[in-house]
C-alpha cells in the first residue's frame, strides 16, 4: 500500500477484523473508513468488473466535490487509492462461498482460499437489466443510458426514447420530459406495468408518447447512437426511430446471489437492513450501497452508507471487545 501503514494487522491465525465485498462506490468508501479506523480492511474487487457500475459510464456530473465533473472510472480509481493509502488491501478476485452465521465468519476466493474474519460488509451492488443486443455495451455512455438522474442533462432539446412499462421506467421518462424535446416510451406489451398513478402522470405529461407492444432489436451509430431499430411484438414490422438519448428502465437486480439463504432479503431481493443502520439480520454483517437500496441508487448514496456500513462494523467490534 502507499502511503500510510495500518498499525492493525490481521492476528497471526489469520483472522481479519473486516472483509468488505465489492468494489463500487459504497465498497471502497467503506475500505477508506475502516482503514482509517485501523481495521485493515481486506477487500474483494470481483474478478472482471473491478471499480463497481461507474467503470461503464462516462462523465460523472453529480459526485459532489467536482466541479468540472469527473469521468467514472477515474472516480473509481480515486477512490481505490485513497482506500489503499490507508492500508485498504485489494484483491482482484470474487468472493465465491461466505458463511455468515457465528462470530467467525469465512469467505472463499475464486482459488479456493478461505479468510476467516470478525465481520463482513456486504457492497455488491445491483445489475441494471440489459436489453441483450450487440451494440448496448459500446454504446453505453454514448447515448444508451441506464439512469435518467445522471444522464437526463446530457440530452437537452432531444428526442428521448425511454424502453420499458413498469414505475421506473414511467420515473424515468416523466423526469426526462423536463429536459428533452419529446419523450417516447417504447414498451413490449399493449398494457403498462407501471401503478395508476404513476402511468396516469406520464400518460397526461403532453412531451410523453407511446409505442405499444414494440421491441428494440438494433442499435445504430457510431460513436455515438442515432438510431434504434423497433419490431412490432404483433406484426413482427421493423421500423426505425430516429434517436440520440435511450433510457433502458427494464428493472435491476440485486447482486445477491452470495448471500441467499444467509441474511434475510426482502421480496425484490434486496439485502434488509435494520432502520436507518447498515445491520442486517445476521450479527456482524453489514450491508450498503445498490444492494440494499432500492429508491436511490446513486454513487454518492452508495458512497454515503458504505461510510455507515464501517462505522456499524467498528463499533460492533468495538462492543465485541
Ligand atoms: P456497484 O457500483 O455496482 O459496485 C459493486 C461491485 O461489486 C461491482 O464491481 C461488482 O462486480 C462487485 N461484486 C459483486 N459481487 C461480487 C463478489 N461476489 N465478489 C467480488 N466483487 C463483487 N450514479 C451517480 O451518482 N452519478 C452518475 O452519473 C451515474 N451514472 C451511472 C451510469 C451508468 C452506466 C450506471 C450503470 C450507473 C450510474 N450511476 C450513477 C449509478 C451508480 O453507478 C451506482 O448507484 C453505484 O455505483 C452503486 O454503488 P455500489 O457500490 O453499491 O455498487
Amino acid at each position: 500500500p502507499v502511503g500510510l501503514t495500518p498499525t492493525t494487522q490481521p492476528a497471526g491465525d489469520g483472522l481479519r477484523e473486516v472483509i468488505i465485498i465489492g468494489s463500487g462506490p459504497a465498497g471502497y468508501t467503506a475500505a477508506v473508513y475502516a482503514a482509517r479506523a485501523n481495521l485493515a480492511p481486506l477487500l474483494f474487487e470481483g474478478s472482471v468488473t473491478a471499480g463497481g457500475a461507474l467503470m461503464n459510464t462516462t462523465e460523472v456530473e453529480n459526485y459532489p466535490g467536482f466541479a468540472d465533473g469527473i469521468m467514472g472510472p477515474e472516480l473509481m480509481m480515486n477512490m481505490r487509492e485513497q482506500a489503499e493509502r490507508f492500508g485498504a488491501e485489494m484483491v482482484r478476485d470474487d468472493a465465491v462461498e461466505v458463511d455468515l452465521a457465528g462470530d467467525v465468519k469465512t469467505v472463499t476466493d475464486g482459488s479456493g482460499q478461505v479468510h476467516r474474519t470478525r465481520s463482513v460488509i456486504l457492497a455488491m451492488g445491483s445489475a441494471y437489466r440489459e436489453l441483450g443486443l450487440p451494440d448496448e455495451h459500446r454504446l453505453s455512455g454514448h447515448g444508451v443510458s441506464w439512469c435518467a438522474t445522471c444522464d437526463g442533462a446530457f440530452f437537452r432539446d432531444e428526442d428521448i426514447v425511454v424502453i420499458g412499462g413498469g414505475d421506473s421506467a414511467m420515473e424515468e421518462a416523466t423526469f426526462l420530459s423536463r429536459f428533452g424535446r419529446s419523450v417516447t416510451v417504447v414498451h413490449r406489451r399493449d398494457e403498462l406495468r407501471a401503478s395508476k398513478i404513476m402511468a396516469e402522470r406520464a400518460m397526461n405529461d403532453p412531451k410523453i408518447s407511446f409505442i405499444w407492444n414494440a421491441e428494440v432489436t438494433d442499435l445504430h451509430g457510431d460513436p455515438k447512437l442515432t438510431s434504434i431499430t423497433l419490431r412490432d411484438t404483433v406484426t413482427g414490422e421493423t421500423r426505425e426511430v430516429a434517436t440520440k438519448g435511450l433510457f433502458i428502465a427494464i428493472g435491476h437486480d440485486p447482486r445477491n446471489e452470495l448471500v441467499v439463504g444467509q441474511v434475510a432479503l426482502d421480496d425484490e431481493g434486496y439485502v434488509q437492513v435494520q432502520g436507518r443502520t447498515t445491520a442486517t439480520d445476521v450479527p456482524g454483517v453489514f450491508a450498503c450501497g445498490d444492494l440494499v437500496d432500492h429508491s436511490y441508487r446513486q454513487a454518492i448514496t452508495a458512497a454515503g452508507t458504505g461510510c455507515s456500513a464501517a462505522l456499524d462494523a467498528e463499533r460492533y467490534l468495538a462492543a465485541l471487545d
